[in-house]
């Protein structure tokens, strides 16, 4: 990202379980997601699999004429758990290299709720932005409340002195699909990020 040059959402990585869940909700959201990214002509960069609401997701976005780019590691294309369908499937050596080219392709990440690849993912991603790494905007989707001990873990992180409270201007928490996209979509980040982003260093040195 330049100085000057405004926030444009083109693309966004989405997070999100390899299983649906208990509550109906969460397929649910995963759909509305998929149906509301294609309509907004919003393409979907996400880990490329056919199972749980990361499927879901995938076939949402498909429906809608939507563009889909899905990053895998080998071994879990071996495993026959690849979509098939997708616009572009890039299969990747190793999960530093997939988490790398998954952020790299999109302005802005998403998190459904999913589990610990999901929390590893967002956590990640919000990492890379605390080391100057990268600048996305993360969006939580709070589907039924199922991220709020999380939100109230990194809270009582910012309480205790272990995380800025600035972690707040980049993850966007909302309860709805088109909160959250109206949010992330409307983001500007600040003049500090725009400015002191690290353009220069090279993602694989910190792997
Ligand atoms: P989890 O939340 O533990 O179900 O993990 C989901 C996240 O980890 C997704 O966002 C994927 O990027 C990755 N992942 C986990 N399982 C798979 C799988 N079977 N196929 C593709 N990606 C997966």
């Amino acid at each position: 990202m330049t100085a000057g040059k405004s926030f444009e959402l083109k693309r966004i990585c989405v997070f999100c379980g390899s299983h649906e869940g208990v509550d109906p909700a969460f397929r649910a959201a995963a759909v509305e997601l998929g149906e509301t990214m294609a309509e907004r002509g919003l393409g979907l960069v996400y880990g490329g699999g056919k199972v749980g609401l990361m499927g879901v997701l995938a076939d949402a976005v498909l429906t809608g004429n939507g563009e889909v780019i899905g990053v895998i590691p080998k071994s879990l294309r071996d495993r026959e758990v690849a979509h098939l369908g997708l616009s572009d499937l890039q299969v990747v050596n190793s999960m530093h290299e997939r988490k790398r080219l998954m952020y790299g392709q999109a302005e802005a990440v998403v998190a459904l709720p999913g589990g610990i690849g999901t929390f590893d993912e967002l956590f990640e991603s919000m990492t890379w932005n605390q080391l100057d790494i990268h600048a996305k905007p993360a969006g939580l989707l709070n589907v039924e409340g199922y991220f709020d001990p999380l939100i109230a873990m990194l809270e009582r992180a910012v309480e205790q002195g272990f995380v800025g409270s600035s972690y707040r201007e980049f993850l966007r928490v909302a309860s709805t699909v088109p909160e959250l996209l109206a949010d992330l979509e409307s983001y500007q980040p600040s003049a500090e990020d725009q400015f002191s982003r690290r353009s220069d260093v090279p993602t694989d040195a910190f792997e």
